[in-house]
């Protein structure tokens, strides 16, 4: 389903805009006709992902730490929070901000929603199942995280998040939608971001051995941006509270995801098994039915069709030729 933005919402905020799922729900409103207010402290987005909106004069950029209060008079129809560091290589090398985003970013984000009187819907996580025991994951599950390992900065933060937004909607009435966003994959991301699947690509494009963590039989469910954003619309239109799961079921291997952008890319690459990292979760796979159920929402790219659109996109750019990639 694709949901028409234009029709339900004249001015939202986006924190995180400049990120990769953010630019691409930027994108999606302003294209439909809705002012879109993108907050960002770039701390792992870039400008790039949102300069082909900076001509649009429903959109506008403002540099802005989430740590700090948001203030806006105007009023706000809905307010999509999704600053945070997300990949793992961001949220190691940033620990402590990965849970003031999570902790004081979401706060602030409710007391904008409140003083605006917005709907707002928080971009959980599929890590606050951690690695989980129960498969695939429905939402009543609570998950078996390790409160101390290294992952625990944005497993944990995303968790609060979740407590604060429920305590808010409880305590200050605040409208509030949850949505645990699982392995989500696209153009734009950072090929250096440490995710499956740009890491793949790049290695794939540039000829390199695609470094399959362990001995890839941990499984991944990945969902194509598209997808993704039409779930962040239906939440958002919706006056469900969550959490819903937003993700895609057609679960594969993380070897399987290799081979898979091997052939896809027409790469010789080899591939090679390296260390898994600390609480690297077993199985990750969504239970959409309350997703089905409540918004009428389904992801309808197949993995096969989004991977060979973000290898296309990754090797339009010359900069993936050769070793001069930069993005
Ligand atoms: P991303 O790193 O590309 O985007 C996050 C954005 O938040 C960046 O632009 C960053 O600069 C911004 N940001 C971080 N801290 C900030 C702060 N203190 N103030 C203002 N801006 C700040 O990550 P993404 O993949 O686009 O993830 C977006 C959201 O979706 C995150 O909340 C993430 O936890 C959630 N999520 C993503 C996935 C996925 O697979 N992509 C999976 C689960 C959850």
């Amino acid at each position: 389903m694709t949901v028409s933005a234009a029709e339900h919402f004249e001015r939202v905020v986006v924190t995180g805009g400049a990120g990769f799922v953010g630019s691409h729900l930027c994108e999606r409103l302003v294209c439909e006709g809705t002012d879109v207010l993108c907050l960002d402290n770039l701390a792992t987005g870039a400008p790039e992902n949102i300069a082909h909106l900076s001509t649009c004069n429903n959109f506008r950029f403002q540099y802005h730490d989430v740590l700090e209060p948001i203030q806006i008079r105007s009023a706000v129809d809905v307010v999509f929070h999704l600053a945070s560091p997300a990949s793992p290589s961001d949220y190691l090398r940033l620990p402590v901000q990965t849970l003031q985003a999570g902790s004081l970013g979401t706060y602030n984000a409710l007391q904008l929603a409140l003083h605006t009187d917005a709907r707002l819907v928080f971009t959980s996580t599929s890590e606050v199942y951690g690695n989980p025991q129960i498969h695939p994951q429905p939402e009543w599950y609570w998950g078996h995280v390790n409160p101390i390992g290294p992952r625990s900065v944005y497993d944990e933060a995303k968790r609060f998040g979740e407590a604060m937004v429920c305590a808010f909607s409880e305590q200050e009435g605040v409208n509030s939608g949850i949505v645990r966003v699982f392995n989500t994959y696209g153009p734009r991301m950072r090929v250096y971001d440490g995710r499956a699947v740009p890491t793949f690509i790049r290695q794939a494009l540039t000829g390199k051995p695609l470094s399959v963590t362990g001995n890839g039989a941990q499984t991944r469910s990945l969902c194509y941006v598209d997808d993704l954003v039409d779930g962040l619309l239906a939440m958002a239109e919706s006056r469900h509270s969550g959490p819903v799961n937003l993700g895609n079921p057609e679960e594969q291997t993380v070897l399987q995801i290799a081979e898979q952008v091997i052939a896809l890319s027409g790469s010789n690459s080899e591939i090679v098994f390296v260390d898994r990292p600390v609480d690297d979760p077993d199985l990750r796979c969504p239970d959409i039915s309350t997703a089905q159920q409540v918004l009428g929402w389904s992801p309808r790219v197949r993995s096969d069709r989004g991977i060979r659109s973000t290898i296309d996109w990754y090797a339009q750019d010359a900069r993936i030729v050769g070793s001069g990639w930069v993005r």
